[in-house]
């Protein structure tokens, strides 16, 4: 029997542990370069960040791998998803950052990292082994990948593997599911292909729009879950996931859990995840309230809206931001509103 629900993911057994703690908001993304020697038409990674080496702790670019625990504490993180491009470019790195992480929140804190498979050897599953990695997930973006996949089943950590549902590669995905079965492998992830900026012109060529959330695919959803339908008594655990969950409900409840953990007591936050606070001007006193900076106060958007209703304020200053700083939108109340 399959669970779940088609609009955010369906599996036939369990979810991977990666999956659940990045259902609960408590994965950390490291994107660690935008480097890979794979060039797929469908990737979704952005043309801001594929080919470079960037890295970004959550929504954050940052050079410093100290960043990426303080993050973590920001949203209270359970565990860490590494990836890139592809991570295995900058295995020094790599390593390092799972060194860092576990040895700061300990071995329980849940790490998992894609790779297309294409760099992995011997020497580079033992440092990851060594390193306390706990579930690799690979892409392989055609049969003869399948060799690195089988190179990792040696090893303790979990394998599994990740693939886009192309409508058109239905045969291709039905031979993964049979082939995992056969060797072992932990789950098959099956992703709702995205549509991007970067791969939307090849997409589009194929007759593929954007159907369903940000940039789920049409054909796309209806195509895994058919998949998951006739697999469904597969041995193995097998999961769809759809773009929307992935854009919307995991990013949202990243935030949400953010915010949770580290937001400022002035700070309201909305459904979205995003926050909502106020910026006055006044004569008074209003400390006890918020925060001082350059002659104004960053208070509560309740306290506000109420000093301007009581003629204390003369305007407010309404911003609403993403919890790791980027506005969204500022707008201005005023008495005579
Ligand atoms: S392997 Fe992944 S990151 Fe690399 S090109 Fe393909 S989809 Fe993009």
């Amino acid at each position: 029997m399959l669970k779940g629900n088609p609009e955010i993911g369906v599996y036939n057994r369990e979810l991977p542990k990666g999956c659940e703690l990045c259902r609960v908001g408590g994965k950390l993304v490291v994107f660690v370069t935008g480097e890979c020697g794979d060039s797929c038409y469908y990737c979704p990674v952005s043309e801001n960040r594929f080919g470079k080496d960037i890295l970004y702790a959550n929504e954050k670019q940052t050079n410093d791998v100290l960043d990426l625990i303080y993050e973590a504490y920001r949203m209270g993180a359970n565990g860490a998803g590494i990836t890139g491009g592809d991570p295995i470019v900058r295995l020094d790195r790599v390593i390092e950052i799972i060194t860092k992480l576990k040895a700061e929140f300990g071995d329980d804190f849940h790490i998992h990292l894609y790779t297309s498979g294409r760099y992995i050897n011997q020497d580079s599953l033992e440092e990851l082994q060594r390193s306390g990695l706990d579930e690799i997930r690979f892409h392989p973006i055609n049969k003869e990948y399948l060799v690195y996949v089988e190179k990792a089943l040696k090893y303790s950590m979990d394998v599994g593997i990740e693939v886009p549902a192309i409508p058109g590669e239905e045969r291709y995905l039905d031979f993964i599911v049979k082939w995992a079965e056969n060797h072992g492998i932990k789950f098959v992830n099956i992703n709702e292909l995205e549509i991007t900026e970067r791969n939307a012109s090849r997409l589009n060529s194929m007759g593929l729009r954007v159907s369903h959330g940000l940039a789920g695919s049409n054909k796309s959803s209806d195509m895994a879950l058919s998949l998951l339908k006739n697999n469904k008594d597969c041995r193995i655990n097998l999961h769809y996931c759809s773009s929307v969950y992935k854009d919307v409900v995991e990013t949202r409840t990243r935030f949400l859990r953010t915010i949770k953990y580290s937001s400022k007591p002035y700070e309201e936050f909305t459904g979205e995840g995003t926050i909502i606070k106020a910026i006055v001007k006044s004569n008074m006193d209003l400390s006890q309230f918020g925060e001082l900076e350059n002659e104004k106060y960053t208070i509560s958007y309740s306290v506000a809206k109420e000093l301007l209703k009581q003629g204390k304020v003369d305007e407010v200053k309404v911003i609403e931001e993403l919890p790791y700083g980027l506005r969204i939108s500022e707008s201005v109340e005023s008495k005579s509103k």
